[in-house]
């Protein structure tokens, strides 16, 4: 059996702990542990920034713009999460999910985001386009029985 959930929501800082904490609720009845949990809250707590900052990172009114996350969990633990957003999209993916790498400021960004995505998650997809926006999907196996 599969669970869905679609939230959407304007590109502003504070919905970085709405995106996280609803994504945390919504995976509950899969009774993740702890750890689990905080791996999949970092995850789209970077996912989502990125889209916050680097996505929407230039547009003078961050509110009318909009961040998209779905979530979809299955039975056998299965937890698939997707973050899109329609900003300006990344020109090399390859390249933006090295470690270390970024194009933001580097007093402020450490270019582990995507490293980091990809550390907690079992799966980490990236599709791009200049000028069109990014969506990542992110695929985590809990270790868990289901009540679904
Ligand atoms: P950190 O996440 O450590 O604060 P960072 O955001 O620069 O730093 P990553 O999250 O790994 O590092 O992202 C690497 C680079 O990929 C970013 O600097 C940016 O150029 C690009 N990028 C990531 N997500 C997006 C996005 N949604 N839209 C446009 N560019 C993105
Ligand atoms: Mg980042």
């Amino acid at each position: 059996m599969k669970n869905v959930m679609k939230t959407e929501f304007s590109a502003l800082a504070e919905n970085e702990a709405f995106a996280r904490a609803t994504a945390a609720s919504f995976i509950m009845p899969l009774d993740p542990t702890v750890e689990e949990l905080t791996e999949v809250k970092t995850a789209v707590s970077e996912a989502v920034s990125n889209s916050i900052i680097h996505g929407y990172g230039g547009c003078e009114d961050k509110a009318s713009e909009r961040v998209i996350m779905e979530c979809a969990v299955f039975e056998n633990g299965k937890v698939v999460i997707t973050i899109e957003d329609e900003g300006v999209g990344i020109e090399d993916v390859e390249k933006a999910r090295e470690p270390l790498f970024s194009t933001g400021d580097s007093e402020e960004r450490s270019g582990m985001g995507f490293t980091v995505m990809e550390s907690f998650m079992d799966k980490v997809k990236v599709k791009s386009e200049k000028g069109k926006g990014t969506t990542v999907i992110l695929t985590k196996y809990l270790d868990v029985v289901s009540d679904l």
